[in-house]
């Protein structure tokens, strides 16, 4: 297949019209029809049917959409314009008929992505609670365990949460299980949060992954978490998953399961920006919920990360 390049791609709508005009696809990019013309596909989750407790994030997907209209184009410290270098599009939301069924809808979740991933487009995911992860990475990760690079508040490898194996506490523990996860090459950055028992952190650590909880990452500072992120992963195959309420709740307050004492927004984005250059294969953001957003500043700070990984994803991709 001869490589895909934006040349012959009309511009996205948000170079060309006023950004508060029309329909507010992600980013103001084009509506996927056709897979096989894009790059890069930028899907809606809207599912939080595995939540340990506060419900809401089914509604990330649609203020994601809004809040990134005020995304523009070229990073100002990178200079990336993500639409030169890919063809980027909205691959609509994953369509799900059996919404009081986890597993179900899990199986959902992975038959779409693998409709995009079978054409050769790389995925960048809006969720959605953080249970979406493990259904993605079954649709994309088919040569063997891959890299990850999860930005969070929890370390989310509990084993079982109410009778269910797959609550949005648990996704990376079961992407290990299936070897979709190579543990010794995760990293988790941001954990912090009391929790009723330590058996998910336990279980991150005794199976390899490298977790910087909040402290260290403030002891070690932005560049050296980057230097430690990049050493993990390497070059291989990584994908790379943000939970907003690994940011302090002073910065994204709308989210169900916030945790004082976070990264700030500056931060976020300079470890973001640390991880080009990677090898990506796939990305999320996950656990917006508008219902707690008062101001709406969590959608428009999800929907920054969103554009920052953009970016990473079209070096990577393009
Ligand atoms: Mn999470
Ligand atoms: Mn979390």
């Amino acid at each position: 297949m001869p490589k895909k390049t934006a040349d012959n791609m009309d511009l996205p709508p948000s170079l060309t019209a006023p950004r508060y005009m029309d329909i507010p696809t992600f980013m103001r990019t084009h509506l996927i029809t056709d897979p096989a013309e894009f790059d890069i596909a930028i899907i809606g989750v809207p599912y939080d049917g595995a939540v340990t407790n506060r419900p809401g994030a089914r509604h990330g997907p649609r203020e994601l959409r809004n809040a990134s209209s005020l995304m523009r184009t070229i990073h100002h410290v990178t200079r990336v314009n993500p639409y030169e270098v890919c063809r980027i599009g909205d691959g609509g939301d994953v369509h799900f008929t059996r919404v009081y069924e986890i597993e179900p809808s899990h199986t959902e979740i992975t038959s779409y992505f693998a409709n995009f991933h079978e054409a050769g487009v790389v995925p960048l995911a809006a969720g959605g609670d953080h249970s979406i992860t493990f259904p993605i990475l079954r649709a994309i990760v088919k040569n063997g365990p891959v890299g990850l690079i999860h930005i969070d508040a929890h370390t989310d490898t509990w084993d079982e949460f109410m009778g269910s194996r797959y609550s949005h506490g648990s996704p990376f523990r079961r992407g290990v299980e299936e070897n979709l996860l190579d543990p010794q090459r995760t990293i988790q950055i941001g954990i912090r949060g009391a929790q009723t028992s330590s058996e998910g952190w336990d279980y991150s650590r005794d199976i390899g992954m490298r977790v910087i909880f909040i402290e260290e990452f403030n002891q070690l500072g932005v560049e050296a978490a980057i230097a430690e992120a990049r050493r993990i992963v390497g070059d291989g195959p990584t994908y790379l998953s943000f939970d907003i309420d690994s940011l302090d709740p002073a910065y994204a307050p709308g989210t169900g399961t916030p945790e004082v004492g976070g990264l700030t927004s500056i931060q976020a984005q300079e470890l973001l920006r640390g991880l080009r250059g990677l090898n990506l294969i796939g990305a999320d953001v996950v656990e917006v919920a508008p219902a707690y957003d008062q101001t709406g500043n969590t959608a428009l700070v999800g929907a920054t990360m969103m554009y920052e990984i953009l970016c990473l994803l079209a070096e990577s991709v393009g």
